[in-house]
């Protein structure tokens, strides 16, 4: 039976990149989908948001649970290290709002497409269609039993099957399994990242449309966090960056039975005076713009007039028509829309917190300080990142520093 130098098990980001860095003829790469990195598709909402360009130490401070455990992986292979490898192979990137990297396409395929292509460049072999369903370590050799009833030997393994998050695209926790067989610890069962469902039916009407907003959170009456960004109504609450990047505080709070609430500002640009001032103003011309149409000027045109329906004013009523009461009812909910959480969708969740206890692990390596040789790198690892390519990147610099340690060995 071929003993291979190192088995990579799990071909999402984390795994293509330990392949590509460790370009060994002598390793494989088993994946159980009938293709590599099927996740990527998903990420970005199908733009991938392939990495983020700001700078270590603001990288170090955006993922939960402490982020300085990446900093050597990130040394090692940054934001412009994955750009380079992409653009060199075809894949041009464009930097958006908040230093969020997309291809140009605007598709996640053409990166998934390039990846594959690096590794079929790459000595590494890949099998795919290959489900790991055990693996053990015996006199110095992990051997990794397979579906197809295949078994594979190796001195080196990397373990870089993802968590629990989206398990359609194969990353359904088979990794924590693997990782507590082989003696680790995994952490409390968390996710990160995820929508919210909200109480109040009639933003379900709004589902598509995004704003940008800056939040309040309250939970039983106090203030816990505040944030500006973007968000987006889906068909039963709201998510986008900023409520994903919030959704493990609200849950906290719930979790604790407390009542938890969303203030939304919807004219952060205003305060109370200048938007009271600016509708007495213009809705004292003599404009025969109706409510609807003026609310434009604030909101996604789609959001109008649901928002006046909600607030029980004649959308159709002329900008002079609208007395005082309505006035103010429209002012105080432009600056202060409150929606009540029912839950954290945690099915629905991008990432998982939770993970192989950080501890167990070298940040140096990434190899585990429980069973020698054996790396774990990726989503497996307890600890994700906010949104905005953060957790990409973490998966690619795991595993590329995973290879390189093992690369090290072998020369
Ligand atoms: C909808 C969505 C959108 C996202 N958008 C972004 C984004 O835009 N930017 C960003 O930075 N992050 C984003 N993320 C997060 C990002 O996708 C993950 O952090 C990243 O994919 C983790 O990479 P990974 O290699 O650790 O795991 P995964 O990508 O999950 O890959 C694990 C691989 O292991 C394979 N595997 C699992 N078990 C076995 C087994 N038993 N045998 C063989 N193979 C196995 C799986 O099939 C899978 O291919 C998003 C996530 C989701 C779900």
């Amino acid at each position: 039976m071929t003993i291979y130098n190192t088995l990579i098990i799990g071909g999402g980001s984390s795994g293509i990149l330990s392949a590509i860095h460790l370009n060994d003829d002598k390793s494989i790469l088993l994946e159980k989908n009938s293709t590599l990195g099927k996740k990527i598709l998903f990420t970005g909402g199908g733009r991938c948001n392939i990495t983020n360009n700001h700078g270590i130490d603001n990288y170090v401070k955006s993922f939960y649970n402490g982020g300085n455990f990446y900093r050597t992986a990130f040394s090692n292979f940054f934001n412009k290290d994955i750009i380079k490898m992409l653009e060199s192979n075809g894949c041009k990137t464009k930097v958006e709002e908040n230093e969020r990297v997309f291809p140009v396409s605007n598709k996640a395929s053409s990166v998934q497409e390039t990846l594959i292509k690096i590794v079929d460049n790459s000595k590494t072999k890949v099998k795919l269609n290959t489900n790991v369903k055990k693996i053990k370590k015996e006199n110095d050799l992990f051997t990794v039993e397979c579906n197809n009833s295949e078994t594979f030997k190796s001195r080196y393994l990397i373990l870089s099957t993802g968590g629990n998050a989206y398990p359609k695209t194969g990353s359904n926790g088979d990794g924590y399994k693997f990782a507590k067989d082989l003696g680790h610890t995994i952490t409390k069962q968390m996710s990160g990242l995820a929508p919210v469902k909200i109480e109040e039916k009639w933003i379900n009407n709004l589902q598509g449309i995004d704003i940008k907003v800056k939040l309040e959170i309250k939970a039983d009456k106090k203030s816990v966090a505040k944030d500006t960004g973007s968000i987006i109504f889906t068909h039963n609450g709201i998510s986008g960056p900023v409520i994903l990047n919030n959704s493990m505080e609200i849950n906290k709070h719930l979790q604790k039975k407390q009542n938890v609430i969303i203030n939304l500002d919807m004219c952060e640009e205003y305060s109370y005076e200048k938007l009271d001032k600016q509708l007495q103003e213009d809705f004292s011309k003599n404009s025969n713009k109706t409510i609807k149409t003026y609310l434009h000027k604030y909101l996604p045109k789609r959001m109008s007039s649901e928002f006046l329906n909600y607030l029980n004013i004649d959308s159709t009523k002329i900008l002079n028509q609208i007395n005082k009461k309505e006035r103010v009812k429209i002012r105080d909910n432009l600056k202060r829309l409150t929606l009540t959480v029912l839950e954290v969708l945690e099915k629905d969740a991008f990432v998982t917190n939770s993970g192989v206890k950080r501890k167990e692990i070298d940040p140096n390596t990434f190899e585990s300080k429980i069973v020698d040789n054996l790396f774990i790198v990726g989503e497996l690892v307890e600890g994700c990142g906010i949104s905005g390519g953060y957790n990409l990147q973490q998966a690619y610099s795991t595993g590329a520093l995973a290879a390189k340690s093992i690369r090290e060995r072998l020369s």
